[in-house]
């Protein structure tokens, strides 16, 4: 097979899965829509560079070839442009300046001053650049997440960079002129370019194609499991990651807790300020309640204004110690809404394993039973659940005593 058909072939294929990435548009998220439409630009541009290689020897070497280089830079330009779009990083117009200056340097070096080894390298350092851009933006802080393809993508971007730079390593060390052409038959590498110049626009497509439905799936599996006002763990993943907890408590004889936490007065917000500014009350709480958790805690919105927070290795006294700590951290920041400035305070019913609690709503039950008792005593408090063969850790102790004798 000739360099040549090798070109027709992978413009085909890349048109083929650009296609099936169009065909896929109206069924994407509107926030991936334009990452991908990025993906699909680019897609074609390497398209296009393609056959206009396939075409190079029947056209001036002068057009051609800064043509030809230029649809393929500007392809891999989109690329980099789509992956930024694809994890929110803002358009920035440094990102043409490679493509930009090297379809330049292939003109100069084909038009002006003939001179193929430069011409190489300057390509293969823009693709290189590039390259590294979309590498780097896919590998970058916040991607902690272990998509799978992503990996992939970042492998066919790395495998790609080491053939251009092998192909260099390889030009440099041949005798080769101005005449020199792509589409030459007698040198093996001209038949492996094509194929590798294919390997982002047609694997790469359909890794695109997994890091979106990956990040689909995501969103889904988000939005099932939090709470969509707070953001916090919604009363679904408390109930499941509860009675896992309990379970494993349990059976290996650890600590386990929780507070049941209630905003006090928070009828009286919604009536004076209305719905609206409450519901950013709630979010302001809820902001509060996640920042005080340490990274073992859970925090969830059982409902209402009412939130849940599990504990793990904690005894009755380190539990009530981690609800105090939950309490404070809510009273320190009042909620500020425009001119308006609300003190919140929270009362916390607090609950660890005990023998009795056969299950994960056994606890909660104790733990509401508590925080009724904090309501009770003035509120802006924490109370513990009675144990039955431990001391109360504060003067908390006759209202949970209280409790315990109700249970
Ligand atoms: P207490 O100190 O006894 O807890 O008093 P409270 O006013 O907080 O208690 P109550 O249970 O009487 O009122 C809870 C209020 O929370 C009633 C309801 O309107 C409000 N609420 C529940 N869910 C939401 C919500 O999602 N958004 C807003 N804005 N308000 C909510
Ligand atoms: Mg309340
Ligand atoms: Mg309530």
């Amino acid at each position: 097979m000739e360099p040549k058909t090798v070109f027709l072939i992978g413009a085909l294929m890349m048109l083929a899965n650009g296609g099936v990435l169009g065909l896929m548009h109206r069924d994407l998220p509107h926030t991936l829509r334009p990452s991908a439409v990025s993906w699909r630009i680019a897609t074609l541009l390497h398209a296009c560079g393609c056959l206009m290689f396939m075409v190079q020897d029947e056209l001036p070497k002068g057009f051609i070839l800064p043509l030809a280089n230029g649809l393929v830079m500007f392809g891999f330009t989109g690329y980099w442009r789509a992956l930024r779009q694809f994890y929110g990083v803002p358009d920035s117009w440094w990102l043409l300046l490679p493509a930009g200056a090297a379809t330049f340097g292939v003109f100069w070096f084909t038009a002006m001053e003939a001179n193929t080894v430069p011409r190489i390298l300057i390509v293969s350092t823009a693709w290189v650049v590039m390259m590294l851009g979309c590498v780097r933006n896919l590998l970058g802080q916040k991607r902690r997440d272990r998509a799978v393809s992503r990996l992939v993508m970042t492998g066919i971007f790395i495998a790609v960079i080491a053939f251009v730079l092998a192909r260099v390593l390889y030009f440099a060390t041949l005798d080769i002129g101005p005449a020199y052409s792509v589409t030459d038959t007698s040198n093996w590498i001209n038949f492996a370019t094509p194929i590798v110049v294919a390997v982002v626009p047609v694997i790469g497509t359909t890794a695109f194609l997994l890091m979106i439905s990956e990040r689909i799936r995501r969103q889904w599996e988000r939005a099932a499991s939090t709470d969509y006002l707070t953001g916090l763990a919604n009363r679904r993943t408390l109930a499941d990651a509860g009675a896992r907890r309990h379970a494993a408590a349990r059976a290996k004889g650890d600590g386990f807790g929780l507070a049941v936490i209630d905003i006090d007065h928070f009828k009286s917000i919604n009536d004076r300020h209305g719905h609206d500014i409450g519901d950013v009350a709630l979010k302001h709480v809820a902001a509060q309640l996640q920042v005080a958790c340490r990274e073992a805690e859970l925090p969830a919105r059982q409902g209402g204004e009412e939130f849940v927070v599990l504990f793990e290795d904690v005894d009755r006294a380190s539990a009530h110690a981690a609800g105090e700590r939950l309490r404070l951290a809510v009273a320190a920041q009042p909620f500020v809404a425009g001119d308006l400035t609300l003190p919140l305070t929270v009362s916390i019913g607090v609950a660890v394993l005990e023998e009795g609690d056969a299950d994960f709503d056994c606890l909660l039950r104790r733990a509401d039973a508590a925080l009724y008792a904090a309501k009770r005593n003035g509120r802006n408090r924490v109370e513990s659940a009675a144990g039955r063969h431990a001391s109360l850790p504060d003067g908390g102790a006759s209202a949970a005593h209280q409790i315990s004798q109700s249970l």
